[in-house]
């Protein structure tokens, strides 16, 4: 399919992202690496009459490690350098493994960080991560910036805090908390796909922290593919926190991953399914995260 015409810009700095989409108004896209617009045009869900190529902003690029500790990751970063960039591994290991299961080689090479939270798709796989590592997305408008917490940030398919003038700059990811007392934090993200390279069916990604005593001093739990948008599941995280978990344990907390949650059913599984998966997928996920806290003994046979 070819999209309908479009005119295209493609400029070096913020401030004329602004005054283009000031001047172009609802007529106007924003382009990052294209891996979810593009493929909307073709089918003309989108017609932009003018395309924003954000690929030259300079301000959009960039990888550090702040003096805080937290990393801040320009919104211009593809998957593929979240899932091999060294200084992203270290800090951020939850992020880089989700990063490595989104599509395939073409999509990670192309598509980027900044573009996958602003489209927010319901089945996308940052969202869960973001929402476990409790990051805060960077957005700048005209009249300046603003950071939005992960949390507060997706509100339903295709849905977000982002006003129409303001753009994803970046995204921060605060420091493992608990170094101070001890902490080991374990992660892991786990996607049920139909296919290898396709979107999620359910994605659970679990932050675990354990103490000094062998207790879950600190537990995150989030899933994506689940309804509208990535959720925490504060019903697991109560369940487990605190206490010393053993395969029973994480076990019942994950029957809790869907509670107060409406689960979409639709033409791929039914909503019945889609919630059985959420808790199997909840369940290996915390598994697997505590012991890569250093845990033992939490491993259910399947
Ligand atoms: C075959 C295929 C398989 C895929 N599989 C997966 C998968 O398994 N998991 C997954 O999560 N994703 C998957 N995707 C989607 C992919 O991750 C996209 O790269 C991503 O959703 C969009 O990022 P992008 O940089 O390509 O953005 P674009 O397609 O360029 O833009 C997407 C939307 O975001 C807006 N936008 C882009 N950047 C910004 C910004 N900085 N600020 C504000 N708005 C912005 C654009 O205007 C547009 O509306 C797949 C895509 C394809 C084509």
């Amino acid at each position: 399919m070819i999209p309908s015409a479009f005119a295209y810009h493609r400029p070096e700095s913020l401030d004329e992202v602004f005054r283009l989409l000031a001047q172009y108004g609802d007529g106007a896209k924003l382009l990052a690496g294209g891996h979810s617009l593009l493929p909307a045009m073709k089918l003309r869900l989108a017609q932009p009459q003018v395309l924003i190529d954000l690929g030259r902003v300079r301000e959009l690029s960039g990888i550090s490690v702040e003096p805080d500790g937290a990393l801040r990751l320009g919104a211009l970063t593809t998957h593929h350098q979240v899932t091999t960039d060294a200084t992203i591994r270290r800090h951020a290991p939850l992020l880089s493994e989700v990063a490595g299961v989104i599509g395939d080689m073409q999509v990670r090479y192309r598509g980027t960080l900044g573009g996958s939270i602003a489209h927010a798709d319901p089945a996308a796989d940052y969202p869960a991560a973001l929402l476990a590592l409790e990051a805060e997305i960077e957005v700048a408008g005209p009249g300046g910036g603003r950071t939005i917490p992960a949390g507060e940030f997706f509100f339903g398919p295709f849905i977000t805090a982002l006003q129409p003038d303001e753009v994803v700059t970046a995204v921060r990811i605060p420091a493992a908390a608990g170094g101070d007392r001890g902490w080991s934090w374990g992660y892991r993200y786990l996607k049920m796909a139909r296919r290898a390279s396709d979107f999620a069916l359910v994605g659970v990604a679990a932050a675990v922290a354990r103490d000094g005593e062998g207790a879950a001093a600190a537990v995150r739990v989030a899933l994506n593919g689940v309804t509208g948008a990535a959720y925490r599941a504060s019903a697991v995280e109560e369940h487990l926190t605190g206490r010393v978990p053993t395969a029973e344990l994480l076990a019942e907390a994950a029957q809790r991953a869907v509670e107060g949650v409406d689960v979409d059913g639709d033409a791929l599984t039914s909503a019945e399914y889609r919630a059985h998966l959420a808790r199997v997928y909840t369940r290996r996920a915390l598994e697997e995260a505590w012991q890569r806290a250093g845990g033992e003994g939490a491993m259910a046979a399947d």
